[in-house]
Formats: C-alpha cells, sequence, structure tokens
C-alpha cells in the first residue's frame, strides 16, 4: 500500500508542479497588469421592461500580451488568495468613476455598479479611498453603485453598517450580488443600508421550467417588495426569462439577451444613440 502511494504520488507530480508554476506565473504577471495598462473596463447594460438602458455594470478584463483576454473567473481568484484584489479593485473604482464623469459631461449620465470585494471594503481607509477617486474623477455619487456579496457580512456586522452608512451619506448606493447563494439571514439583510438585490443567475436560468427555482425568485422578490429593495435579474439570455421575469415585478435586466459585457465606448456610444430616438 505505502509503494502504491509512493507511485500516485509521483504519477501526480509534474502536472500538480505544473498548475502550481502556472499559477505563479499568471501572479507574477497580474503584479503588473495595472502598471502596465492591461486592464481594461467592460459595461454590460442594465434595461428595464421597455429595453431602455438604465445602468451598467462595471465587470474587468485583462488583456494579456501573450495569454490574450484573460477572463475574471481566471484571476479575481488570484488576486483575492494574493491581496493583488486590494489594488485591482481600487483600479476598478477608479475607472468606473472615471466613465460615470464622462456619461455625465457627454450628455447621457447614468448609474455605474461595481464590483467590491469583502477585503477592499474593509480595509482600514476605504472610505477616504472612495472619498479621494470621487474628488479626483469629478464623478456623482449618487450615480455609483457598490456590488458587494452576502459573505461581506459574516462576522462584521458593525463594521458594514458603519462603512455603508458613511457611503450612504455621500449618495452611494449598494447592491447585494449573487443574492441567494450565500447565507445572509433575513435579521442582518433588515439592518444594512442597501437599495438593490441582484438575483444570481444561476436561479434565472432554469427559473420557466424549474418551480424550485421560480420559488426562490418569488421569495427573492417578496423580501426585495417588503425591504423596499430594487431588483436586477442577472444573466437573462432567453426572451422566456425575460418573460417570466416580467409577469412577476419591475426589476432591471441585466444579460446577453440584451447585451454582453463590451468596452465601455461602446455603449457609451449606444447611450448617445438611445438619447436621440
Ligand atoms: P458577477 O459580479 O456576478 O458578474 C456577472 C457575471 O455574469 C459577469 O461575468 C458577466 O459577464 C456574466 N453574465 C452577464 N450576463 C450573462 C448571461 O446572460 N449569461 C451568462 N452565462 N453570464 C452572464 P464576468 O464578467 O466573467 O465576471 C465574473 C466575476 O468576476 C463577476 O461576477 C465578479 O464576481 C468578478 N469581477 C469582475 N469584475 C470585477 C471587479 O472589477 N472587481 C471585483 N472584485 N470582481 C470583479
Ligand atoms: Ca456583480
Ligand atoms: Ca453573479
Ligand atoms: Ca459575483
Amino acid at each position: 500500500a505505502k509503494e502504491a502511494g509512493r507511485d500516485q504520488v509521483r504519477f501526480f507530480e509534474p502536472e500538480m508542479q505544473a498548475r502550481v508554476e502556472a499559477r505563479f506565473a499568471l501572479e507574477g504577471d497580474l503584479r503588473h497588469a495595472v502598471e502596465r495598462g492591461e486592464l481594461q473596463m467592460y459595461l454590460q447594460p442594465q434595461v428595464d421592461a421597455e429595453g431602455q438602458i438604465q445602468a451598467a455594470e462595471a465587470l474587468m478584463r485583462w488583456q494579456h500580451p501573450q495569454r490574450g483576454l484573460v477572463p475574471p473567473s481566471h484571476f479575481i481568484p488570484v488576486a483575492e488568495e494574493t491581496g493583488l484584489i486590494l489594488e485591482l479593485g481600487e483600479w476598478a473604482m477608479r475607472e468606473t468613476c472615471r466613465l460615470l464623469a464622462r456619461a455625465e459631461a457627454a450628455g447621457t449620465p447614468i448609474r455605474m455598479a461595481v464590483n467590491v470585494s469583502p477585503r477592499q471594503f474593509h480595509r482600514s481607509g476605504f472610505i477616504r479611498r472612495v472619498r479621494d477617486i470621487l474628488a479626483e474623477t469629478g464623478a456623482d455619487p449618487t450615480r455609483l453603485t457598490m456590488e458587494v456579496t452576502e459573505g461581506l457580512v459574516i462576522d462584521r456586522i458593525h463594521q458594514t453598517v458603519a462603512t455603508m452608512s458613511e457611503l450612504r451619506a455621500l449618495g452611494v448606493h449598494f447592491s447585494i450580488d449573487d443574492f441567494g447563494t450565500g447565507y445572509s439571514s433575513l435579521a442582518y439583510l433588515k439592518r444594512l443600508p442597501i437599495n438593490e438585490l441582484k438575483i444570481d443567475k444561476t436561479f434565472i436560468q432554469d427559473a420557466p421550467s424549474d418551480p424550485n427555482d421560480a420559488a426562490l425568485i418569488d421569495t427573492i422578490l417578496a423580501v426585495a417588495a417588503h425591504l423596499r429593495l430594487n431588483v436586477v435579474a442577472e444573466g437573462v439570455e432567453t426572451r422566456e426569462q425575460a418573460d417570466f421575469l416580467t409577469r412577476r415585478a419591475p426589476m432591471l435586466y441585466q444579460g446577453y439577451l440584451f447585451g454582453r459585457p463590451e468596452p465601455a465606448e461602446g455603449l457609451l456610444e449606444r447611450l448617445a444613440a438611445q438619447q436621440v430616438m
């Protein structure tokens, strides 16, 4: 048995080592991504029932010189583990605020949502950093939404409420991302000064055919109505899904059916065209 165990270790070693090396290479490259200007901000529209763009979510992309476009699912987890998310998150906040100011200057003001990781949110000085970025970019804080996940709150309800309240006083909105996939209790939710719930795409995909997902969505909508929160449905890909949601409650829709994440310039141009119509 001992021999077999050793053989097994040997057998897996090269593959594991290759994985570890690949991860270190990625991490090394990620350290330079901001300074080399390899990060890009994409925007994905959030539309109302009439199909009008009401807001957009800012989603990071990494244009690597050799690897090509690296999706966030590859590098955000590495960034979280290594702490690089602090730098990436600050870049995302600044870039989103720049885009907010640009949209406003172009006469097409719009709400934009940026993802904020728990580490970034709970880092000391977060509020000051946000204030600095708002001042530096001239962005209107009342058009900025911060998307946070339910994991933010664990063990830190007081700190979370305090930080959110200070930013809310500036006019910033808060949205709970991937709602329903975490473990937030309704008691916590009630205490948070939030404005919006985002229904995770995993519930949207099968909702028209799966009674369990449909029931879950109805529960989320009931909670949102009770707490007077806006709702955004994420990952709407089909007309059937959109119709299913439209029958239930007013909300914003975000998904491939209405527009994929695209370079910010493209969406800002479409906004300008929408306003003319
Ligand atoms: P998320 O915040 O839940 O963002 C929604 C994800 O769903 C995005 O993936 C978006 O492209 C994708 N999506 C939108 N509509 C559809 C659809 O109809 N069908 C399907 N299948 N997917 C759809 P993306 O851009 O790959 O980002 C993945 C995750 O990476 C995000 O999930 C977020 O957690 C993280 N992320 C992205 N940008 C940032 C950032 O600037 N900061 C932080 N901390 N995290 C970010
Ligand atoms: Ca999000
Ligand atoms: Ca999600
Ligand atoms: Ca997420």
